[in-house]
């Protein structure tokens, strides 16, 4: 049962993603009283997020309920499912309501905290291109890979139905990833996984017209990676007959064409589409918007999201009070799951060390300090690079590890394998990863429809 205690202070924390579920696991509960708010009861490990849109694994393994992290810590957490809509910095109040379909009579609820630690990731980017949100599918959340699964399969029926027109059956079998960030790549890896492996077994009659194609507004994909690592990605994608459409910007959505612009060539064409993923990328959410737009505006002068010191401390919070990390805050890390576990480790440890630090904190509340020069007087967050990672599809991997070692191909594949393998959240995950890639390799990819 979750106890109150007046006598310690209270951390709010937003999110269930990278960072605050990092934090959560670190943090020392003794010392505060700890509320943790998301709309998501469970950890999702995203990397293998695209693998569950054709079935290699399913979803439900890669998921790990919230609760089962707040109810054995050493004192009770209280985990809010909930969307914080409000953040009042000023009166260090966040106002939370009920994110749940059926609500009680009461569903909204106002949490007054000490500190608050924002984890809430990031919304998909559209750039403001016209029909994106009504007509493509992310690649984000749980509910959009199984959302992404269902359509294909759906692409695939239509296509097979009889008497289906040639070029109808063209354009429901044409896959158009927008964006050749590592999401895009490695989604259209596991698609053409799942051409070659499931869709020639159960639609021969459909399965050669099945095409993959990858748009890219730059001139090549994975740019965040070595030229050489670039190189083996867009070699590889030749070879598996997944056409990468460099330099090429998607101008407009339409519910069944895109419009693109050639940088090239300077001319623009419509690509018909039966299923359009979109994956370019990282823009704030409107609590975080919203949440700047209250802070100074000469330190909070990012789009991307919000401004910390080298503490996590959000530049301009009064009194040091808030604090941001993962994809919601705008460093000079780029926006990944490694990076945002760090960042949650280290809070976990400074919160530690504020609650020792009684005597040391009054002595420089005497002297005339802030709160934030206290935080200041510990080590701030030192990030080191583990290396980055991307499935590249045809049981191929690509790494690129410190030291500057660069290593592509099927060995590279177990390596990431076995990396993500270990990195799961607990042994259940581990264990239903490893059934769902045993069962994939015995018995192919479930093609039914939910
Ligand atoms: P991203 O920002 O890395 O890539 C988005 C891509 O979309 C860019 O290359 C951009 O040029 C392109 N783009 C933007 N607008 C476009 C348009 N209109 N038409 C065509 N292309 C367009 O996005 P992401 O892949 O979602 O990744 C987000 C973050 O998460 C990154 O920091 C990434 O490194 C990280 N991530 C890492 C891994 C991994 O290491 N395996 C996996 C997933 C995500």
């Amino acid at each position: 049962q979750f106890e109150w205690d007046p006598k310690k202070k209270t951390i709010a924390i937003l999110g269930t993603g990278w960072g605050s579920v990092s934090l959560l696991k670190d943090l020392d509960t003794e010392n505060y009283n700890v509320v943790l708010v998301s709309p998501r009861a469970y950890f999702l490990f995203t990397p293998l997020l695209p693998s569950c849109t054709v079935g290699t694994i399913e979803l439900r393994s890669i998921m790990q309920p919230i609760r089962f992290l707040t109810r054995f810590k050493k004192r009770e957490i209280l985990f809010i499912e909930g969307n914080c809509t409000k953040v009042d910095p000023d009166s260090q109040v966040i106002t939370v309501e009920d994110s749940s379909q059926v609500t009680g009579d009461v569903s909204v609820t106002n949490i007054k905290y000490d500190y608050l630690v924002v984890g809430v990731g990031a919304e998909n980017a559209t750039f403001g291109i016209p029909g994106v949100k009504e007509h493509a599918s992310f690649l984000k959340e749980a509910w959009d890979a199984r959302r992404i699964r269902t359509q294909l399969l759906d692409c695939l029926e239509s296509a097979a139905f009889p008497n289906q027109t040639d070029s109808e059956k063209e354009r429901l079998l044409h896959m158009v990833v927008v964006g050749g960030g590592p999401t895009g790549v490695e989604y259209a890896a596991e698609l053409h996984d799942f051409l070659n492996q499931d869709i020639t077994t159960w639609y021969p009659e459909v399965a050669g017209k099945f095409k993959i194609t990858l748009v890219e507004a730059t001139p090549h994909v994975l740019g965040m990676f070595p030229p050489d690592l670039i190189a083996y990605t867009e070699k590889t994608f030749a070879e598996n007959k997944v056409d990468i459409r460099n330099n090429t910007a998607v101008k407009e959505v339409r519910q069944k064409e895109i419009v693109v612009f050639n940088r090239d060539k300077q001319t623009s064409e419509t690509i018909p589409y039966g299923l359009l993923v979109w994956a370019t990328g990282n823009a704030p959410r409107p609590l975080v918007v919203d949440l700047i737009a209250q802070l100074p505006k000469d330190v909070q002068n990012q789009r991307r999201g919000l401004v910390t010191d080298d503490w996590l401390v959000v530049k301009g919070s009064p009194r040091g009070s808030i604090f941001a990390l993962g994809d919601c805050s705008a460093t000079k890390w780029a926006p990944t799951a490694q990076v945002a576990s760090r960042q949650g480790a280290y809070l976990a440890n400074l919160f530690g060390h504020l609650a020792t630090m009684k005597r040391e904190k009054a002595k420089l509340e005497d002297e005339g300090k802030s709160p934030v020069d206290v935080i200041h007087t510990l080590p701030p967050f030192v990030y080191t690079h583990m290396g980055s990672l991307a499935y590249v599809g045809g049981e191929k991997a690509i790494a690129d590890l410190p030291g500057n070692i660069h290593i592509g191909g099927m060995l590279t594949f177990y390596f990431w394998r076995s990396a993500y393998l270990s990195n799961l959240f607990t042994l259940r995950n581990r264990t239903l990863v490893a059934f769902d890639w045993m069962k994939c390799k015995i018995f192919g990819r479930d093609i039914s429809r939910e």
